[in-house]
């Protein structure tokens, strides 16, 4: 895949911007012209993030924030405006997750994940969103994952809260369309990172379970989550608004009634025949 400058000068702010995929976006757009703004809370994550973008000469800020503070995201927006410019580019990435069978999840952490995931993601769009309103364009990306829609067992949390980003994402698109904003979503599906590997699916012989499930027969990588996320935030999705795009190698379609399994289920006995 190419890297062409289709985002060149395009400021791109990203919370939880210095791990995982959100790091692998910010190299993308970085690869392709943008500058970008991560912003999380852990200034270790911060300074290696930082160091990983300018050893490619992409022209980086970073901010420490909690998207849970309302406040600090407002002034955190303002400063990457000051500092850049102009923004033209937010991704929602921020996130936390973990299993928890619902009848022990105690009430404050389902309120946590929520804060983080919905108030987060509410609190950095509207204070981007009303810079891009006045700038009269801009685009933001929101990361969900599938349980938005199939729902999640041991992730009631994690999957309420990204229905309702799922819930934000259609709505602001409407909203905001008249103002030249469009809002979209991306889910990946199981990806390889620090945060996923060690919380969902801690052990070699859990990780080969949730792969097995995939069509696709294989986790997607980083890259090919990036890729997306940049065309979507790209002037080539102009008239993509509203859309949530599926990364997930067919996974949660699943294998029908019949089970299409192709070890065990319908299709293996019938070749057999
Ligand atoms: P990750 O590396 O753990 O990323 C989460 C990021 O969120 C971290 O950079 C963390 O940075 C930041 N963060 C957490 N709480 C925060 C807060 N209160 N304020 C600001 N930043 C905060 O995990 P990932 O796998 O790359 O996940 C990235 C996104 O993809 C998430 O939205 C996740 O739900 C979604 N996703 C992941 C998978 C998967 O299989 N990995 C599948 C579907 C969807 P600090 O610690 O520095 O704050």
């Amino acid at each position: 895949m190419s890297d062409s400058p289709e985002l060149q000068g395009r400021v791109a702010f990203i919370t939880g911007g210095a791990t995982g995929l959100g790091l692998e976006m910010a190299k993308t757009f970085g690869r392709r012209g943008a500058k970008l703004v991560l912003a999380s809370r852990d200034e270790a994550h911060l300074e290696a993030g930082e160091e990983e973008l300018r050893s490619e000469g992409i022209e980086t800020l970073t901010i420490p924030l909690d998207v849970r503070e309302a406040r600090s995201v407002r002034a955190a927006v303002k400063q990457a405006h000051l500092h850049f410019g102009s923004l033209d580019i937010l991704v929602n990435n921020a996130a936390g997750n973990f299993v928890r069978p619902a009848e022990r999840l105690p009430e404050k952490a389902f309120a946590n994940i929520v804060d983080i995931v919905v108030n987060g993601t509410f609190y950095a769009s509207r204070a981007a969103g009303n810079l891009m309103i006045a700038q009269g364009r801009g685009v933001i990306l929101n990361i969900v994952a599938t349980y938005a829609w199939t729902g999640g067992p041991g992730t009631v949390h994690s999957a309420t809260a990204k229905a309702g980003v799922l819930a934000m994402t259609r709505t602001l698109a409407v909203e905001w369309a008249r103002h030249g904003v469009r809002v979209n979503a991306i889910a990946p599906g199981a990806m390889e990172t620090g945060g996923a590997s060690a919380r969902l699916w801690p052990s070699d012989e859990l990780e080969e379970r949730v792969r097995s499930r995939v069509p696709l027969g294989r986790f997607a990588t980083l890259e090919e989550v990036a890729h997306a996320a940049g065309y979507l935030v790209s002037d080539q999705a102009a008239y993509i608004t509203g859309e949530c795009l599926t990364i997930d190698g067919g996974a949660w379609l699943g294998r029908g009634v019949l089970d299409a399994d192709p070890e065990q289920g319908i299709l293996k006995v019938i070749r057999r025949q």
